[in-house]
């Protein structure tokens, strides 16, 4: 079983300078992210978004503004994310659950069992994201940009796509 493994902010909503999204209002879909997750669910098994969240141990937000930004992403994509997971840790925690550790690849794997990590794709755009699937053993993709001149460390990335669309067009 495999799974396309996507990051969050600035692969299926908007960056917002520097700030969290803290409410469903402050979630802005990026266009083309619905037609993108269709054509996604025809090649892989599963779809799993994987976001590192510290505005929750900041205290800027809470798990239940988290969960309401989910359920107004989930309804923006038709309900065809399959797990959304997500790290509230601060980054000077350390935490393995937060990226680039991939204690949130081995939370999917343990929930689906026969997932294997090796046949998985990760997206995303930045290079915490490349290293998070590099690590798990991923392949990964880069979006946002249209090369890996782009990236500080061109050599974590296999693929570069503009857009989420670009990257689902081309499977
Ligand atoms: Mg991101």
């Amino acid at each position: 079983m495999n799974a396309l493994f996507l990051d969050r902010d600035g692969v299926l909503n908007r960056l917002r300078n520097n700030d969290y999204v803290k409410s469903p209002d402050e979630l802005e879909i990026l266009p083309g992210t619905a037609e993108a997750i269709t054509i996604c669910r025809r090649h892989f098994d599963l779809i799993i978004v994987v976001t590192n969240q510290q505005g929750i141990g900041k205290g800027l937000m809470t798990e239940a503004d988290l969960k309401a930004i989910h359920a107004k992403l989930q309804e923006s994509v038709s309900y065809g994310i399959d797990r959304i997971y997500s790290c509230p840790h601060l980054a000077s925690d350390h935490s393995f659950l937060r990226k680039p550790n991939i204690g949130m690849a081995l939370w999917a794997r343990r929930d689906f069992p026969g997932l294997r990590l090796k046949s998985c794709t990760m997206v995303g755009d930045n290079s915490t994201d490349m290293l998070f699937g590099r690590r798990a053993g991923m392949r990964t993709v880069l979006v946002g940009t249209n090369s890996t001149s782009a990236t500080d460390r061109p050599w974590l990335v296999d693929l570069c796509f503009p857009s989420l669309l670009h990257f689902a067009r081309s499977l």
